[in-house]
């Protein structure tokens, strides 16, 4: 048996470029890792069989999950033959803009990568893990990094100042293609994706506040107005920055002070069903 943790991502900056000939967009975007995990466990069977087993119910365990896609594909380009028993236990909230189960088909790759001593780059398993999803390649490493074309152009970045993370999910699920279609390139809202840059770069903590931004914030609060909220709420009670994470709901907040962050959980705890407090990876 081994084990892998999958840490959820969060979106520092997002923005989006173009629309490509292909129908995807073009990205761009700035994102870290935070220490709020899943956690999976991968097993050898006897048969040729994939089978995941999630003790959440309202996650699906059949060749819908991304990790049963992730398996499938491993085994079937490097000619496994043999099958895996995989075992998640989630702690990122689902549907949340925290990349979910592209953080654990991502930790499935390099955890399959192990059992069955395939000993491929990580580079390698990147490009495999676009063909299921977008923002794989990051997962694969975890790390800082900018991510543009699709996802899957990855340059890493310095990580960033130690700091807290209150993570906040309202009760509502967004689906991304229904934000994506709701996006007008030609309107203007702004990303600050080259100061995020240089906060990273000079690990300037107030710099990097200042340049969180989201592309996709003005169109998901559009569709759920607790978005904002939450986001005006954190900022209130003395959050240092705060932005909405992927295409959302989730928002979060930093915040460098031990007692800052306390108060600033106690200040949404209340008005939303998930909130975690958390420190920032990278
Ligand atoms: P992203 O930030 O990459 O857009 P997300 O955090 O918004 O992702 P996920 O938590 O990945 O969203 O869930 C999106 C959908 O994927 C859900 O409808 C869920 O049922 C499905 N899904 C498939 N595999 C998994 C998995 N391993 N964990 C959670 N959800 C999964």
């Amino acid at each position: 048996m081994i084990y892998e943790t999958a840490p959820a991502k969060i979106n520092l900056t997002l923005d989006t470029l173009f629309k490509r000939d292909d129908g995807y967009h073009e990205i761009e975007m700035i994102m870290t890792t935070i220490d709020l995990n899943d956690r999976l466990s991968f097993e050898r069977r006897s048969d040729s069989k994939i089978v995941v087993q999630v003790e959440q119910n309202y996650v699906p365990s059949d060749s819908k999950n991304l990790a049963y896609k992730a398996a499938q594909l491993m085994t079937e380009t490097y000619g496994v033959q043999q099958g895996v028993t995989i075992t998640i236990d989630k702690g990122i909230p689902v549907s949340a803009g925290l990349a979910g189960g592209s953080t654990d088909a991502a930790a499935t790759m390099r955890g399959l990568n192990r059992l069955f001593g395939l000993n491929r780059p990580l580079s390698e398993l990147c490009n495999l893990g676009i063909t299921i999803g977008t923002d794989i390649p990051f997962c694969i490493y975890g790390k800082t990094a900018i991510c543009k074309g699709k996802g899957e152009i990855i340059e890493f970045l310095n990580k960033p100042p130690s700091s807290w993370v209150i993570v906040a999910k309202p009760s509502v699920g967004i689906s991304s293609p229904d934000v994506f279609k709701r996006l007008n390139l030609e309107e203007y809202h702004e990303v600050h994706t080259t100061a995020c840059q240089e906060a990273l770069l000079s690990g300037d903590y107030e710099k990097l506040c200042e340049s969180l931004s989201n592309r996709l914030e003005p169109i998901s609060s559009k569709m759920y107005p607790e978005i904002l909220k939450i986001k005006e709420n954190m900022l209130n009670s003395g959050a240092d920055g705060s932005v909405m994470s992927g295409s959302g709901p989730t928002v979060y907040a930093l915040a460098q002070k031990e007692r800052q962050a306390k108060h600033v959980y106690n200040s949404v705890n209340g008005c939303c069903n998930e909130v975690h407090l958390v420190r920032l990876l990278g």
